[in-house]
Parts: C-alpha cells; structure tokens; sequence
C-alpha cells in the first residue's frame, strides 16, 4: 500500500492523505468513542453502511478512515423517531482545495468552515475542517512538516426504522 495519497477527491474537497499515519489514528483508545457500548454507538455500527451516502463510503475508504470506529458520535439518543447525531472522523494530510474558512457567513459575521449539505432527507451534512479550528476531541498525535490532524465532522439524521429493517433482515 502506498504511504502516501497526494490527491483524493472527497465531495467539494481535494485532500492529500499520509494513509500510514491516518491508520495509526484509527480506532485510538481514549478517544471518546473508543469501546463506547451506548445506544447510539451500537447502531451506528450496525447501520453506518445504510447511514452514509453510497457516494461517500468509497471515498472515506480511500482516505482511510474507519468508519466503524469513530472519534466521536453523540446525539438526540433512540427516543424519537428521527435520530440526529454528530459523528466526527480524524485522518492525516492536508486539505488542498474545497470548502473552506474563506466563507463569510454575513448574517453572523463569521469566518466560517461550512458544512456541505449532502442529502436533504434524511438530512445529511459533512465539513472536512482542521482540528485546531474546532472544538471537538482528537486522537492524540503531534502532526509534523506540512502534514495536519484533520476532521471529518458530520452532521445528519437517520430513521430509526433503520435499526428494525436490519434486525429482521
Ligand atoms: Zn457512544
């Protein structure tokens, strides 16, 4: 497997990926997500192959992420119908083109990493965002040269009929 990918397409975003260190990050104990035995973790593992555009899965896979292993996921929890959860990826490299901290959102005043909107229903949104710009926990890794600790954040509902038709598939 080749170290390193200097260019992948991932939606509007072009990214390069060391895929040697992204996998080291994957699935990092102590990361919040790390063996999380929660309601909503089960199911996204049951169910992450139905939750992601079909688009999409390909291209997580050659970026490297584990889709099965999270960083971090939380959400509203199992009591509604509609589930809506935050599920957050972190891979190695750099963003070399795409969405970025060059949108001003006018109404708020703010320099922001907006989020691509995917899918409308089930709404399903995703950035590709550097860590240092957020808020969210990390794996624990010190970047070096050019390379940085970069998120995948997404944002997005489910049915949760989902969970059902998978239990009586
Ligand atoms: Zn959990």
């Amino acid at each position: 497997m080749k170290k390193y990918r200097p260019t992948i397409p991932f939606l509007s975003w072009m990214l390069a990926v060391d895929l040697e260190e992204t996998r080291n990050i994957q699935n990092q104990e102590g990361s919040p997500a790390y063996g999380c035995d929660c309601d909503l973790c089960v199911e996204w593992k049951l169910l992450y192959k139905k939750i992601i555009p079909e688009k999409l899965l390909e291209a997580f896979c050659r970026v490297g992420i584990e889709l099965q292993s999270p960083t971090d996921l939380y959400g509203s929890g199992l009591g509604s119908d509609m589930r809506t959860v935050r599920v957050t990826f972190h891979f190695i490299g750099k963003i070399l083109s795409g969405l970025n901290g060059a949108t001003h959102d006018d109404k708020f005043d703010y320099d922001g990493f907006p989020y691509e909107i995917i899918r409308k229903e089930p709404y399903f949104s995703l950035r590709v965002i550097p860590q240092k710009e957020t808020f969210v926990s990390a794996p624990d890794y010190e970047a070096e040269g050019s390379s940085q600790v970069l998120c995948v954040d997404m944002r997005l509902c489910y049915p949760g009929k989902y969970l059902h038709d998978y239990r009586n598939s």
